[in-house]
């Protein structure tokens, strides 16, 4: 079976793309503000919080990087006006960062400063590695212009996060603590499911030991249950930590969170531009053969 998912992941691009968009839809709340609104309304009734995502990535034209932050101020405003319990997630090479990094600074910071007026918070997406040093770079600038509003995420399969972890803990940092999703070679980020555990469990340790606001984000129960142990030794205040996962995935695991008592952050993508999304997650989906298979042959996406 796993040779099957493998195979189906590699053919992915030749998969036409509305069977993508049909296997996928349970990873994206839909194509406008108001589909992410009402799932985020669902989220908040079951006691669980959420992040908002627009999808899309590399933008290429500051026109467009500009929409976009008019877009990011428009969710920012429903938040408030609805009493949503969400914050938002926002990735730099959305916002200009391909096209020039001091062009992506001024949208960010915009973001951020309009979050800060309407009691918000914003989270900065990490991408690949080619802009992990430019975005640990902009965290800072905006953490030294006095924003505390923001948080930044940190990828345990790169091999250089435990030095950024340990200098993150100086600035206590907001930290969102992930695996890591872009395709790495093994000079910079470690390959085995093991070794990136290893490392996802000791930048948990340092970040939680050091009274750092930690986002765990994962679905792994062996991560969850190590999470839950470091919980229990340190016991950090219940407001200095939440897990994290994303739409679709787990369900009963996130119940079971909840219901333990801790806090559960769910992130909430929506938007036209899905297609990269859906891949980087259909990929990670350990029953993606049949998903895949069956929608192909059946049309039927369940
Ligand atoms: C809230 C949140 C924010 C994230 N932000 C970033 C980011 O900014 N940058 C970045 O590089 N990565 C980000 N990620 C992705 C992350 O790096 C991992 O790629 C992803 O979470 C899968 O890793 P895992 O820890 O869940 O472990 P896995 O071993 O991949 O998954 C554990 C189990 O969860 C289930 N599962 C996981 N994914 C799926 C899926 N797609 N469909 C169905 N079942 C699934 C399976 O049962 C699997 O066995 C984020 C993840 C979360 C939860």
């Amino acid at each position: 079976m796993e040779l099957l998912n493998s195979f189906v992941a590699k053919t992915l691009p030749f998969i036409p793309k509305p069977i993508v968009g049909k296997v996928s839809s349970r990873y994206i709340a839909g194509s406008r503000l108001a589909d992410a609104v009402a799932v985020v309304q669902k989220l908040n009734a079951q006691n669980m919080m959420a992040t908002l995502d627009i999808l899309g990535e590399d933008v290429l034209e500051r026109g467009k990087a500009e929409s976009i932050r008019n877009e990011w101020i428009r969710v920012l405003d429903e938040i408030r006006e609805r009493r949503l319990d969400s914050n938002i997630s926002v990735k730099l090479s959305q916002v200009g960062f391909r096209i020039d990094p001091d062009f992506c600074y001024g949208i960010l910071r915009s973001i951020v400063r309009a979050a800060h007026e309407r009691g918000n918070f914003v989270r900065i997406d990490m991408e690949d590695s080619t802009m992990t040093t430019a975005t640990l770079a902009q965290y800072r600038k905006l953490r030294a212009e006095g924003f505390e509003n923001v948080g930044v995420v940190i990828q345990a399969y790169l091999r250089r996060s435990d030095a950024d972890v340990r200098d993150l803990v100086k600035m206590k940092a907001n930290v969102r603590l992930c695996k890591g999703i872009y395709r790495e070679s093994p000079d910079i980020a470690y390959q085995d499911r093991d070794e990136i555990r290893r490392s996802f469990g000791l930048l948990m340790r340092v970040l939680i030991e050091n009274g750092c606001y930690v986002g765990i984000a994962t679905h792994d129960d062996y991560l969850i249950d190590k999470a839950y142990e470091l919980i229990q030794k340190n016991n950090p205040d219940r407001n200095r930590y939440e897990f994290q996962m994303l739409l679709g995935v787990r369900e009963q695991l996130r119940s079971s969170i909840v219901a333990a008592g801790h806090r559960l952050r769910v992130y909430v993508p929506y938007g036209d531009q899905w297609y990269s999304y859906s891949v980087r997650r259909l990929k990670e989906n350990p029953q993606i053969a049949g998903y895949v298979l069956r929608a192909l042959f059946t049309g039927n996406n369940t």
